[in-house]
């Protein structure tokens, strides 16, 4: 059988699937080929990450297809339902990518932080003296509170990476369930701690230095953070979104940054991928990232050889 692992596939992934039978294509081809390629090439599978989309249409015009992967957690560059409808087989890796995500959203905070993004862009051209004054009323993170709406995989992976800086945590989610963040300390030890989230963002919205959002994109495509909110956040927040584009308004984001409400802001994914309005890539205050977030050697590992497990346990004896 052939797979199309048309945004990558880790080499892992890749040896286990080739070790039982299967011929994996690595060649990208473009969105708009996609199910030509499919029908001449008789491709049966088709992996993808965030960039490929398999909508309704594709689908429809891919009879032979047998099976659509996505590599990471959320699947809406898939029609899932859809495609099930049509006796197709949906899989994705929804465990794979926490911790990577988790260490990118601290990466961020560090780097929001103390300027390092700003800095970075700045230091070859600037003036030394200037740029030390400019970017030297940093902040800690320990002792600061974050808040976490989203406490799903990687929120509490988070967390976990949170509280092990010495950060208070508050987490937001509609499922109030306690959850048991186990924080592993290095040197062959760990610590625990229960966190129960609440369910009222407008309530603990003041009470955040650092808010980071882990929700998915809404099923009726709704912000989760909007004017609304921003008027309730202290003043002088800092926010990180490697969720999804479009949880947080940009309009209103750009309003609270303007204003000064908002400290600084890390984005990670964007309403318009893959092209990001100039003004939020542009803004001294806003850190981007190229929608990284499950982006790590490790992940990818992870995420190849789940994806490869996967398909052998339901195609490799049929
Ligand atoms: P998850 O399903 O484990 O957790 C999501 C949590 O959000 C759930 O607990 C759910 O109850 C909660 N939630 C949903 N809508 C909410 C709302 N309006 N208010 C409060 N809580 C709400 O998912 P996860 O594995 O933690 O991943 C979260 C999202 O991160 C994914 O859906 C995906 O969009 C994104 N993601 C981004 C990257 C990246 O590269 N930046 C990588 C992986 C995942």
């Amino acid at each position: 059988m052939k797979i199309l692992a048309n945004d990558g596939i880790s080499d892992l992934g890749k040896d286990l699937l080739e070790k039982a039978g299967f011929t994996v294509i690595t060649e990208k081809v473009p969105q708009e080929e996609l199910a030509t390629a499919v029908n001449q090439q008789g491709i049966e599978m088709v992996l993808v990450r965030s960039a490929t989309t398999v909508r309704k249409e594709v689908i429809d015009a891919c009879p032979g297809l047998k099976l659509i992967g996505r590599g990471g957690v959320g699947m809406d560059n898939i029609d899932v339902a859809y495609a099930r409808e049509k006796g197709i087989t949906v899989i994705n890796t929804p465990a794979s990518s926490s911790q990577s995500v988790a260490e990118l959203v601290m990466g961020h905070m560090f780097a929001i932080s103390r300027f390092l993004h700003d800095s970075y862009k700045n230091m070859e051209a600037g003036d030394f003296s200037t740029l030390k004054k400019n970017f030297g009323k940093g902040v800690e993170l320990r002792g600061k509170t974050l808040g976490i709406i989203g406490f799903g995989r990687i929120g509490q992976s988070l967390a976990s990476y949170a509280l092990g800086c010495g950060m208070n945590v508050i987490a937001v989610d509609r499922n109030t369930d306690a959850k048991m963040i186990s924080i592993p300390l290095g040197n062959n030890s760990q610590a625990e701690i229960s966190i129960a989230p609440v369910s009222a963002l407008d309530h603990v919205l003041i009470e955040m230095d650092y808010i980071s959002i882990h929700v998915p994109k809404q099923a009726d495509g709704s912000a989760v953070i909007t004017a609304k909110e921003f008027a309730g956040m202290k003043k002088g927040v800092r926010i990180v979104n490697a969720a999804r584009g479009g949880v947080i308004n940009e309009d209103d984001l750009l309003e609270a940054l303007n204003t000064g409400k908002v400290a600084a802001v890390a984005l990670d994914v964007f309403e318009n991928e893959p092209n990001p309005r100039k003004d939020l890539l542009n803004h001294p205050k806003i850190a981007c990232t190229p929608h990284i977030g499950a982006a790590t050697n490790e992940a990818q590992d992870r995420i190849g050889e789940e994806l490869a497990n996967l398909i052998i346990g339901e195609f490799a004896l049929k």
